[in-house]
C-alpha cells in the first residue's frame, strides 16, 4: 500500500440468532426478520426446526447447573425454532443491542425485541450470540456445513 492510504478495517461477524418456540407460536418471526433486515445485518442461512434435547443442552450448555437449566432445555424444546445466521460489522453486539438485555422488563430497553414485546425472562423471544468465541460454537452446533 502507498503512504498515507488509508485501509478501512472491516471485521464482519457471523452470529446465531433464533426466535424461540414462544416466537414463532406468536407468529412474531416477520418482526424478527424485518428487524434484522431492518438493522442492514445479512441472512446467510435460515432454517425452521424443532430442536432435539441434545442440541438444547450443547447450545445452552454454559447453563448447566443452574435453576432454570431444565425449564429452559424444556421450554427451547417445546416447539419450533427458528435458527439463523446473521452477518455483518459488529453483527454480535448489533444484534444483541436489537434483541435486548436477557430480562424483558429489568434490562431490555424499548425499541429493542425483548423491551416491546416480551414480558419474562424464561419466555424473552429470541437468542443472540454473546462473544465471537460463543458464535463460532454455536453456529458449528446448529449449521455444520457452513
Ligand atoms: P441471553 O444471552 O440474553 O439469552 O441470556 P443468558 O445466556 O444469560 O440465558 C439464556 C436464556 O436462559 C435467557 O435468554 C433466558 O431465556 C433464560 N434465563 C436466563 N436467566 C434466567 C433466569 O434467571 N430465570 C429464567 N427462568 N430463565 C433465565
Ligand atoms: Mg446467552
Amino acid at each position: 500500500p502507498s503512504p498515507g492510504r488509508r485501509y478501512a478495517l472491516r471485521v464482519t461477524e457471523r452470529t446465531l440468532v433464533l426466535v424461540k418456540p414462544d416466537g414463532v407460536e406468536r407468529k412474531l418471526v416477520g418482526e424478527v426478520i424485518s428487524r434484522i433486515e431492518r438493522k442492514g445485518l445479512d441472512i446467510v442461512a435460515m432454517d425452521l426446526r424443532t430442536v432435539e434435547r441434545d442440541l438444547a443442552a450443547q447450545h445452552y450448555a454454559e447453563h448447566d447447573g443452574k435453576p432454570f437449566f431444565s425449564s429452559l432445555l424444556e421450554f427451547i424444546t417445546s416447539g419450533p425454532v427458528l435458527a439463523a445466521v446473521v452477518e455483518g460489522p459488529r453483527a454480535i453486539a448489533a444484534w444483541r443491542q436489537v434483541a435486548g438485555g436477557t430480562d424483558p422488563v429489568e434490562k431490555a430497553t424499548p425499541g429493542s425485541i425483548r423491551g416491546d414485546l416480551a414480558l419474562e425472562t424464561g419466555s424473552n423471544l429470541v437468542h443472540g450470540s454473546d462473544s465471537p468465541e460463543s458464535a463460532d460454537r454455536e453456529i458449528k452446533l446448529w449449521f455444520p456445513s457452513l
